[in-house]
């Protein structure tokens, strides 16, 4: 079989062709270290200059607030790592929620085997923050807020503005995690209002390893990361200029076509849907039902093992997935289904179905006829399913 159909964008995307060809002069003959004084690394220190315009641009940011990193990861790492060992004398409490990707749970589980105060807030069954939770649980030594804009495995969108807001009004810094929202749709650090914010390449079809940290200006970080001079002293190392170049095409691209993706979508992520639900019994939709990420899918098949559907649709040539990426591999349901209250034995059977910009209505529809047949043979081995 060789029909894929990739369906897992929340994981990863394609390099656009656009966003390659832009890369590939920095690698060859652009190829100078933006330190360097002669003109072919003047040349690259050009390339550098105009990506954090436009990087900046895709945010409503200004260049001087943008910190180029290698990711996601390392951008919520620095974010949250940094400000709290910056900023001691603001309080050593911080609080996040229960959904967050694993680079932001981590790294405050970390930081509170360092000493510091962690508060991990619930969220309700759409996977959403009560704004009053945060209200009180916000202290006198409360230092910093972290909350994701959407989450990458229901796909929920958090009120955001609200919770900054909130945040806010107790004079406390607000971070996000925008790897999920930022090129997909509309993120404006000045309607949001938050002072930090993180964002990946390799999620808006441009490549890996490369994304980086909003840093409102005013908000001081020591960096992470020791060395040389770049990113203002934020963060040492040569510059990934080819990334940055990519990631910049990228953003570009994102804003010149987002309204028209996101129509896109949207209007196959709700076929997909409403084709799961309509066919196939005993099956719930995770995540909000309108604050969602468009063209984000995620559902739980009671009586099944999610692995099983990825694995039988991998075979059809359908790439999805289950859980979370980055926890797949665990037989554990991940954090995120549980923090959602859902019972363990439905958590087994989550599928996530994450469209992009290049699929189309007959892929959807090849999706749909592969679906059922494959839940209904699982759904026959299941010794839970004869008996219920
Ligand atoms: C993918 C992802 C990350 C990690 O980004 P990398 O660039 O892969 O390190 C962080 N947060 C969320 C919500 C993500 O989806």
């Amino acid at each position: 079989m060789d029909k894929k159909i990739y369906m897992d964008h929340s994981a990863t995307t394609p390099v656009d062709p656009e966003v390659f060809a832009a890369m590939m002069p920095f690698y060859q003959y652009r190829f100078g270290n933006p330190s360097s004084i002669h003109s072919i690394g003047r040349d690259a220190r050009i390339g550098l200059v105009e990506a954090r315009e436009k990087t900046a641009a895709l945010i409503n940011a200004v260049p001087e607030e943008i910190i180029f990193c290698s990711g996601g990861t390392e951008a919520n790492n620095l974010a949250i790592t940094s400000y709290m060992e910056t900023n001691r004398n603001q309080g050593n409490h911080i609080i996040t929620s229960a959904i967050e990707h694993d680079a932001v749970l981590d790294t405050c589980h970390y930081l509170e085997s360092r000493g510091f105060d962690l508060t991990v807030l619930p969220v309700d069954p759409y996977g959403q923050v009560e704004p009053n939770q945060l209200r009180a649980a916000i202290r006198p030594n409360t230092a910093l807020v972290s909350i994701m804009h959407a989450n990458n495995e229901i796909g929920t969108i958090q009120p955001l503005k609200k919770l900054v807001e909130i945040t806010h009004e107790a004079g406390v810094v607000f971070h996000t995690d925008a790897v999920q929202t930022t090129g997909k749709i509309p993120v404006d650090i000045k309607h949001l209002g938050v002072d930090m914010l993180s964002a990946s390449s390799h999620k808006f079809y441009g490549p890996k390893g490369i994304g980086f940290l909003y840093v409102k200006k005013g908000i001081t970080l020591e960096r992470l990361i020791h060395g040389g001079g770049q990113e203002s002293k934020r963060r040492a190392g040569t510059e990934n200029v080819p990334g940055i170049v990519g990631m910049a095409k990228a953003a570009e691209i994102a804003t010149n076509n987002m309204q028209e993706t996101q129509k896109k979508t949207t209007y196959l992520g709700h076929y997909l849907m409403k084709g799961i639900i309509d066919t196939i019994p005993d099956t719930r939709i995770t995540g909000h039902p309108e604050h969602r990420l468009p063209g984000s899918v995620s559902v739980c098949f009671d009586y099944v093992e999610g692995e099983s559907i990825v694995l039988m649709l991998d075979h059809k040539g359908v790439m999805s997935s289950s859980g979370s990426a980055c926890t797949s591999g665990t037989l554990e349901p991940s954090h995120v289904l549980r923090a959602i209250g859902l019972k363990s034995e439905t958590a087994h059977g989550s599928l996530r179905l994450t469209l992009g910009k290049n699929n189309t209505l007959e892929e959807v529809q090849y999706v749909l006829q592969a679906l059922p047949p494959i839940i209904t043979s699982l759904r026959n081995m299941s010794p839970l399913y004869s008996e219920a």
